[in-house]
């Protein structure tokens, strides 16, 4: 019953199943506090408490804080130790914890039970004064940070000041004197900003954290991200309250972060950082450059022998490479976070094939964690390995890839610059949660401070971002907006490479190559080929384009669109020769021009897909397109006019213009293409099937094995379907008399009235190409070059619509067409071969629904191939 719903549960009653309403950190903790890993004790308040309150514009759910003070009473009988108290005092943190995570997004404030009281029996109990102090700070700065809203550099300005007075570089070199000093300069600091004391009771402290952690879930930051990850808005995120332990205690103590395996790689090999006598957002935000892992063999032994059997240990346990937060505390090691680590592209496919081969995971396991959208990052071009160019500096390679653009200093800059298209780099002293726009937007991340394991790190990681972090020689002055490394300086708007796979910094933008395949790829890829059902076809108009996707793993071409050979600078001529032709003579002469060009093209495609079908559309786009602009021209003309020129010139740009103005239309999209253009000049269809037929043969004289499909496009009625295959037929006939060359004749499906008629276009059509660019313009009635600008976006963020029509198929609306054409389709024709060949066909959400429609192949651009291939395989699983 409703009244028995329980909002927060301890520790010891959760694990990793309750992730949903304990969220992944809180889940996390319990499940290893389960198995006998070392967490500190706590309690967690669930996202459905967090989800209640934002229902109710911040208003907490009846008894909530009733069951954390009971929570809270149980947690102090358990340690024997009291919030706050004057003796055995119990600090804790109030963490927040999505279940999806966002690293660094939402907030945590820690030392929350520090008090005038509590933190002289802290400083008695622990026989150090300093460490006592230390945390006291530290709470005040999160604390008010977090909770109150003052601005954290308000803070960090006055510790820089005074290290600054005291002539000290490192936070640990200030004394117990200064760090009392920071503590009352804090609350001085605070009543500024807000006007009023800062609460001192730590339950109502704890109140208000609390309170802070719910709104931490709707913060610019943290909304960015979702969209930046598809996450849902609505999700909440649960607050741990966690028994603190202390990482800054002296040289005993340490915190630090690590994975299982190297997250850029994949490789199994020790991957982390630590700082003595630090806390944890010490290492996590990137304030102090943390050690490497292995160093604390040396220092902490004992604590880093238990740390790697845990990591071991934990990621047996979750099948899956981890991501842990740890802390030691004299001496004794805590661990306060383990989740799935977030991995580059390269690292997700090395990982699931090493697993696999452990024996710890099976193949579909592997195959259903990859994200198909990653993929893209092993396709993008990296640097050139030759390039022989001396580093301006390094740093830290802590997210692979190259990155060159432009140098700017802030994530606004960042944002607006990268936003308008311009290349940028995001140089920054360190990144913080607050730079998310700008790292979306960049190519890449540099930082002068900050390591392998910090929140910008490992979100520049998820995203596939180059980042170098911490190459200290960078000497970045934000004001001034340069950047210097010894005598060279850059300002923003130079140009810089940066290569997160070495952590090596150039000046000047460095070539370029295309990436190379790995064997982890091909292997993972080949799981995926075996469990699909759904083909998986590119498109593509060139040989190089063709033997790309073959290489990409293509069964074939799905759409080669002829009209971008007419687009070569060197062919236009004779194209619109053939438009503007007077006599029927003079365009028979320029298509005998084109003829031999278009079917060079097609032996070139033929051969890079021998043995595989080739889908090619016959012309579709408007003649207008091929000729200069109605406005352009008119200008010509006016000009020629003017300036006096008569005679051979003007007449030519005369007659030019009146071609335009008889071909252009109000509504090109919907006028004379496609088919319509055919029929209207159907020695241009014939040109193009004589290119085809010829060339067919060609290879096949060669020992080639070409697989023709022609395609008419945009049919809407059956007749003309009817009239354009027997142009194409008896054409076909000529060309190929007596040499049996196969061929097979369809249609796309573009227009609704196409789907509601399939039954009887499929009486003249061997297959069925969905062209969903166009059906989903023609059936919601959006134009997708006008409306992405204007009301669709507005549209998606206002929920009006679930996603971009374009992008993602509106299973519903065209969806149902699709399914409906193929029906009718396939009613007539049963052996009807279906496909889809729009943007939708790399779209793994639009794969499912063709996978489950019972489509024979979707098309895609080359580099989407491998994506289409591993959605098509995760739909089977
Ligand atoms: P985030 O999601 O930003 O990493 P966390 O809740 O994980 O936030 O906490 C921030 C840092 O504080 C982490 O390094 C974490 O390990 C540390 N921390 C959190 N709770 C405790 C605790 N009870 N004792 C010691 N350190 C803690
Ligand atoms: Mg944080
Ligand atoms: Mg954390």
């Amino acid at each position: 019953s409703p009244g028995e719903r329980r909002l927060v549960y301890d520790l010891a009653e959760g694990s990793a199943a309750m992730k949903p309403l304990l969220g992944g950190k809180g889940a996390g903790v319990a499940e290893m506090s389960r198995i006998g890993v070392p967490v500190p004790d706590g309690f967690t308040v669930t996202t459905a408490a967090c989800v209640a309150a934002m229902e109710a514009g911040g208003t907490w759910p009846d008894g909530l804080w009733e069951e954390i003070l009971a929570r809270l009473d149980a947690l102090e009988e358990r340690t024997g130790r009291r919030l706050g108290a004057a003796e055995r005092p119990l600090l804790v943190s109030v963490r927040s914890g999505a279940v999806i995570s966002m690293p660094g997004m939402m907030d945590t404030i820690l030392n929350l039970g520090i008090s005038d009281e509590s933190v002289v029996a802290l400083a008695t109990e622990s026989g150090s004064p300093r460490f006592a102090w230390d945390c006291y700070r530290r709470f005040l700065q999160m604390y008010g940070e977090v909770v109150e809203g003052v601005p954290a550099h308000a803070f960090s300005d006055e510790i820089a000041a005074l290290k600054g007075r005291r002539g000290v570089e490192q936070d640990t070199d200030l004394t117990v004197e200064d760090l009392q000093e920071l503590v009352e300069t804090f609350r001085t600091v605070a009543l500024r900003h807000t006007g009023e004391e800062l609460p001192t009771d730590p339950r109502e402290q704890l109140r208000r954290a609390v309170h802070a952690v719910f709104a931490s879930w709707d913060t610019p930051r943290a909304g960015v991200y979702r969209k930046a990850h598809d996450i849902p808005d609505d999700l909440g995120t649960a607050v741990n309250v966690m028994q603190m332990v202390f990482g800054n205690r002296g040289d005993t103590s340490a915190t630090g972060v690590c994975f299982t395996r190297n997250p850029s790689t994949g490789a199994k090999e020790l991957y982390g950082e630590f700082l003595v006598n630090a806390q944890g957002e010490d290492v996590v935000a990137g304030i102090r450059t943390p050690l490497p892992l292995a160093q604390m063999e040396r220092v902490l032994p004992d604590a880093y022998g238990e740390l790697l059997d845990t990591m071991n240990r934990l990621e047996q346990h979750y099948g899956d490479m981890q991501d842990i937060e740890f802390t030691v505390d004299d001496g004794k090691l805590y661990l306060l976070q383990t989740r799935t680590g977030k991995r580059t592209a390269a690292a997700a496919l090395k990982v699931a094939r090493d697993l696999v081969a452990e024996g710890v995971i099976d193949r579909e396991t592997a195959l259903r964690r990859i994200e198909p959208a990653q993929l893209d990052q092993l396709l993008h071009p990296g640097l050139d390995p030759e390039h022989g160019r001396e580093p301006l500096t390094r740093g830290l390679n802590a997210s692979p890839g190259a990155g060159v653009g432009t140098v700017v200093f802030d994530a606004d800059t960042a944002a607006e610059r990268g936003g308008a298209g311009e290349p940028v780099v995001l140089v920054r002293w360190e990144t913080t949660p607050d730079d998310i726009h700008g790292v979306i937007a960049a190519q890449g991340v540099l930082t002068s401070h900050g390591g392998m394991t910090s929140h910008a790190a490992v979100v520049a990681r998820g995203m596939g971002k180059p980042c170098v972090a911490g190459a200290g020689d960078l000497h970045i002055d934000v004001e001034a907006r340069t950047v210097a490394v010894g005598d060279t300086v850059l300002t923003e708007g130079d140009t810089i490479t940066i290569d997160g796979t070495t952590g090596e910094v150039f000046a000047g933008a460095l070539e370029l190559v295309p990436p190379q395949i790995t064997d982890d790829f091909t292997e993972v890829l080949s799981w995926a080929d075996d469990v699909r059902r759904l083909g998986v076809r590119a498109n593509a108009d060139t040989g190089a384009d063709a033997a790309k996707a073959r290489e990409l793993g293509a069964e074939g071409i799905g759409l080669c669109r002829t009209e971008h050979m007419f687009m070569d600078a060197e062919r236009l001529p004779a194209v619109q020769a053939m438009i503007l032709a007077e006599k029927p003579e003079e365009r028979a002469e320029a298509l005998e021009r084109l003829l031999p060009m278009q079917q060079a093209d097609f032996t070139e495609l033929f051969t890079a897909m021998s043995g595989l079908p080739v889908t090619i559309r016959l012309i579709d786009p408007p003649l207008h397109e091929f000729l200069p602009d109605l406005v352009e021209q008119s200008v010509l003309v006016q000009r020629l006019e003017d300036s006096g020129v008569t005679g051979r010139e003007l007449d030519d740009a005369r007659t030019v213009l009146g071609h335009v103005k008889r071909l252009s239309e109000m509504n090109p999209m919907l006028g004379t293409r496609g088919v319509r253009l055919a029929l209207l000049y159907p020695e241009i269809a014939r040109m193009q099937v004589r290119a085809i037929a010829r060339a067919a043969a060609a290879v096949r004289e060669q020992g080639g094995d070409p697989r023709v499909e022609i395609m008419v496009p945009l049919v809407g009625f059956d007749e003309e379907l009817r009239r354009m295959r027997a142009v194409v037929t008896e054409t076909w006939a000529e060309e190929t008399a007596g040499a049996d060359v196969p061929h097979t004749v369809g249609t796309m499906i573009e227009l609704p009235r196409a789907v509601l008629v399939a039954d009887a276009i499929a009486e003249h059509a061997d297959f069925f190409s969905f062209g969903t660019n166009d059906l989903t313009q023609t059936t919601v009635g959006i134009s997708r070059d006008d409306a992405e600008g204007s009301f669709l976006n507005a549209y998606v963020d206002g929920g009006i619509l679930p996603a971009n029509p374009f992008a993602s198929i509106d299973v519903d609306g065209v969806g149902e067409l699709v399914r409906l054409g193929v029906r009718k389709g396939r009613g007539t024709t049963p052996d009807l071969k279906t496909g889809v060949c729009g943007e939708h066909g790399g779209d793994p959400a639009s794969i499912a629904l063709f996978d489950e429609i019972g489509l024979d192949y979707v098309s895609c651009s080359p580099y989407r191939v491998p994506i289409a291939r591993l959605a098509a395989a995760q739909v089977t699983l």
